[in-house]
């Protein structure tokens, strides 16, 4: 484990202390808290069967809880200057493609998929129903060790190599964090990288801005 990792983990300890001072909230106070959360604008997010999905090759598999934490990709893909929903079609059946047929995966690795364009795709089936839903989620395939507890949330490109994600790309992600974060109550302070759990470039440059990430989510919660 880094050393990164392990500063992080302190800090979600300062969360659970500071948890733990909130309950000293009155009631009242936090039920506005709750119903200002529950106000995070849901984003449109193109279903699976709006970008033209292919079926599951198998089960696919419910964690009955709440994701605990959001863990950040990238897809590898290259960095497209179509920025059009048929471009964030497109990508999408290519991330499912290289999934099933390489990977031999069930399905489509991530939860979400955030094109460069900044149009919202659903990743596996049902993360979208169950992200409705707001009590359990779809078990991805995108970070060894951390599927059970980390909802998985891709971006179309390679931000491994210099390349820094368009601007629609990152307010998308920031609103698809936010409102992940707003159905399942994960404070944004455990929003990660994937390079927090295994030795991969992955996320590349957007993982130097996960701060920037967890400063934004906060503000649009509220
Ligand atoms: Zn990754």
């Amino acid at each position: 484990m880094s050393h990164d990792h392990s500063i992080r983990r302190r800090m979600l300890f300062a969360g659970a202390a500071g948890l733990a001072a909130a309950t000293a909230v009155p009631l009242t106070a936090r039920a506005a808290q709750a119903s200002q959360g529950a106000r995070v604008a849901q984003p449109a997010i193109d279903g699976t069967a709006q970008w033209g999905a292919s079926p599951p090759a198998g089960t696919i598999s419910l964690v009955q809880r709440r994701p605990a934490a959001i863990i950040v990709h990238h897809t590898v893909s290259s960095n497209s200057t179509d920025y059009s929903r048929a471009q964030a079609h497109s990508h999408a059946r290519w991330v499912q493609a290289l999934h099933q047929d390489d990977n031999g995966w069930v399905d489509t690795g991530y939860n979400f998929v955030v094109s460069r364009g900044g149009y919202l795709t659903e990743g596996r089936h049902r993360s979208l129903e169950t992200l409705l839903g707001g009590t359990n989620f779809v078990l991805g395939a995108h970070t060894s060790g951390a599927n059970d507890f980390g909802i998985g949330i891709s971006n179309e490109g390679a931000y491994h190599d210099g390349a820094v994600p368009p601007a629609a790309q990152w307010a998308s992600l920031v609103q698809i964090c936010a409102f992940v974060a707003s159905q399942y109550a994960i404070t944004p302070t455990e929003i990660y990288g994937h390079m927090d759990f295994n030795n991969t470039l992955c996320p590349g440059i957007i993982h130097d801005m996960l701060p920037q990430l967890r400063d934004e989510v906060a503000d649009a919660i509220g």
